[in-house]
């Protein structure tokens, strides 16, 4: 069974199309299963419409949410469309966006940590002239929220979890034990975690996370997903053999979907 379960669309302000444009491609492709998940609001801020380049506006949510609802009655028959949103994970806020996303059906949410130690992590500016130590430490406090997302349990499947060498790809050979502290906590916490295939549009190139982490995370018992993390109708499904086929030789049998928050493993 083909699924993607990560896109975006136009409401995020940068990603190209509308979500009808990304489920015609899933159909297209043979896929059974198309996730919608657009970047979540900043709930957090006071502003309606903070950073229009990374997020759509509060505003906006309630009538993202009701278009896909709208898309999955009329595409029911051709493909199943769920309804998922990639949400930030601020810990300051965690009550907050628990109880926003109380009052909606979502299939499953995507949790992602975009901001750490102040920066965003895919501003280039914060990673020069960084020092190992620095590195180091940049690491550590990344994966840390990476635990407290998993240890929330707030999210279905946590997103792209080492995203933090895209723009400098030198961070993934750094060496700590936060790493795998973070997959024994994923692991007690039941979190499934992505492959996601948009690492390759980045400087670091190839999946998040690498194949040394899908490793780990195997020997951890920690279960995955697939998400393209398409932010173009054209990359729907991006690597989705190729993926099947590597979690496949790292000793996977099967895979999860999502739908109404209930995991279902499907086969590899
Ligand atoms: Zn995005
Ligand atoms: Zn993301």
């Amino acid at each position: 069974m083909k699924f993607d379960l990560h896109t975006h669309h136009h409401r995020c302000g940068h990603a190209e199309g509308h979500i009808r444009e990304y489920i015609d491609e899933a159909v297209k492709l043979g896929l059974e299963f198309i996730g919608i998940s657009d970047h979540s609001p900043f709930f957090g801020e006071e502003v309606d419409h903070f950073k229009p380049w990374v997020a759509m506006a509060k505003s906006e949510f309630h009538s993202y949410v009701e278009e896909v609802l709208h898309l999955k009655r009329e595409y029911q028959g051709k493909i199943h469309v769920l309804l998922g949103v990639e949400s930030d994970y601020f810990p300051e806020h965690e009550t907050l966006y628990r109880d926003v996303y109380r009052h909606y059906p979502f299939d499953y949410i995507i949790g992602s940590v975009h901001v750490s130690n102040g920066y965003d992590l895919f501003n280039r500016k914060r990673w020069e002239r960084m020092t190992e130590q620095q590195a180091i430490i940049e690491k550590e406090v990344y994966y840390q929220l990476i635990q407290m997302s998993a240890k929330s349990r707030m999210f279905d499947i946590l997103g792209h979890i080492d995203a933090l060498k895209g723009c400098y790809p030198e961070i993934a050979h750094i060496k700590t034990e936060a790493v795998d502290d973070a997959f024994k906590v994923m692991a007690e916490s039941g979190s499934v975690i992505e492959v996601n295939t948009s690492g390759k549009t980045k400087d670091c190139g190839g999946w998040y996370p690498s194949i040394d982490l899908l490793e780990r995370a195997r020997f951890y018992g920690v279960d995955v997903t697939f998400g393209s993390d398409a932010h173009e109708p054209a990359r729907v499904a991006d690597d989705w053999q190729e993926v099947k086929n590597t979690l496949k030789t790292l000793g996977y049998q099967e895979w999860c979907i999502f739908q109404s928050r209930q995991k279902r493993k499907l086969a590899l």
